[in-house]
């Protein structure tokens, strides 16, 4: 295993713009973040290090699932009848069940070290609100869940997960309950109450860079793991993209290989990357967080409802909206009935029934694949398979049964 982060932050083709003060609209200080975080956090959020040291406590307890392994989809490859060589990183083996306890475990760590006694967040189809549970759970830290009313009332079983775990789940907007919810109403709650406590900070799961940071883990041992497997490089690494932290967990570490392609994959009906605008905005819906610069459709864009819950952002990560804009990085887009479609054939013949975010990469790799088998290219590909869908098995359903919309 890894034992430090690779830091994305002094590397970039392009130095970043600061992050804005919501009132002021002046860059903002360690202090105007020290309600929501502890410093550690806060230092790694603007740290110029090339690499991190991962804490001990947090490698013990990364270690109950990590080194997650790195699998040839062989037989992907057979019923493509493809020349490339298609690997996965499999983040599926979390406790979580996806790769969010990356981060969770590790924001928990700083937040219990720096004498927090509670942490809330927000969570969309309650993924990230899973992972922070478990990870909550294990340095006995109270934790409260803003989940997405929709969310709420048609998924329950990550709610019964985080309740299991010893979070308090609950469902967002907390003042509206005729109200959908969205995951920027939904920061709005979390973040609102970690201010109004002094017990209390507030994790956010995605998007920041200092969760990025925390996720090259999945990147420094793909790359260790495919030179194992006797390949200098990959040609093309692949990731769906929510709020960019599985695709700048597994394509940063690769970022100064210029040989290297990376890619991000969204849904159509949330477009940010390939529809979106490049300029400040808020990451919540009420503007209560800072403005950041990135790739956004607006902070009072309400995403329609489809299956992929943790692609429903409309934001990305600074980091990876930057890459996009220097051209570093590129973005496609794909609808829901193109992306189970792959999620059907990669069961099939591989077995493991991806998450419906997860499969937005295996569209495109599925398609890199079939460009090869034209070209007669044997490019290696590199997809993350972020997490598993054995709690989306509703949206199986409506596509196996014909009624999924095709947005
Ligand atoms: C949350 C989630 C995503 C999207 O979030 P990112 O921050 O963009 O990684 C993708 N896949 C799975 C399985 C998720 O749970």
């Amino acid at each position: 295993m890894p034992t430090a982060w690779f830091n994305a932050l002094p590397r970039m083709p392009e130095p970043m713009q600061p992050p804005l003060h919501p009132g002021t609209r002046e860059p903002i200080g360690p202090d105007d973040l020290a309600p929501l975080f502890p410093m550690a956090l806060i230092e790694q959020e603007m740290s110029t290090a090339l690499e991190i040291e991962i804490p001990g406590e947090v490698i013990d307890i990364l270690r109950l699932w990590r080194p997650t392994p790195l699998v040839r989809a062989e037989r992907l490859e057979r019923a493509l009848g493809t020349p490339a060589r298609i690997y996965f990183k499999d983040e599926s083996q979390s406790p979580a069940g996806s790769h969010k306890t990356n981060t969770s475990v590790a924001q928990a760590f700083y937040n219990k070290q720096s004498g927090a006694k509670r942490l809330t967040t927000e969570t969309g189809a309650g993924q990230w609100g899973t992972a922070l549970s478990f990870a909550c759970a294990q340095f006995d830290l109270e934790c409260k869940v803003y989940m997405v009313r929709t969310s709420f009332d048609s998924k329950p079983y990550r709610r019964v997960l985080m309740e299991t775990w010893g979070a308090e789940c609950v469902p967002s907007p907390v003042d509206d309950p005729s109200s959908p919810g969205s995951l920027g109403l939904a920061i709005s709650d979390a973040v609102r109450d970690a201010v109004s406590r002094e017990d209390s900070h507030y994790a956010l799961g995605s998007v920041l860079n200092h969760v990025l940071l925390h996720q090259t883990i999945i990147g420094l041992e793909a790359k260790d793991q495919l030179a194992m497997a006797g390949e200098e490089r990959p040609d093309v690494v692949i990731a769906p993209c929510g709020g960019g932290s599985n695709l700048g967990g597994v394509t940063l570490p690769f970022m100064e290989d210029a040989a290297v392609r990376l890619v991000a994959v969204e849904p159509t009906s949330c477009p940010t990357l390939t529809k979106g605008n490049f300029e400040y905005d808020f990451g919540d819906t009420a503007g209560m967080t800072p403005l950041m610069e990135m790739y956004t459709l607006g902070h009072d864009f309400m995403p329609p409802d489809i299956h992929a819950g943790g692609l429903r952002y409309h934001g990305d990560s600074p980091i990876i909206s930057a890459l996009v804009k220097a051209g570093r990085m590129e973005a496609v887009a794909y609808p829901q009935g193109k992306v189970f479609e792959a999620a059907r054939q990669f069961a099939t013949v591989e077995g493991r029934v991806p998450a419906p975010e997860t499969a937005h990469g295996i569209r495109a790799a599925i398609d890199e694949a079939l460009a090869c088998k034209e070209s007669g290219e044997e490019k290696v590909i590199l997809f993350n398979y972020s997490g598993h869908g054995f709690l989306d098995l509703a949206a199986y359903d409506d596509f196996n049964h014909g009624h999924l919309l095709d947005a």
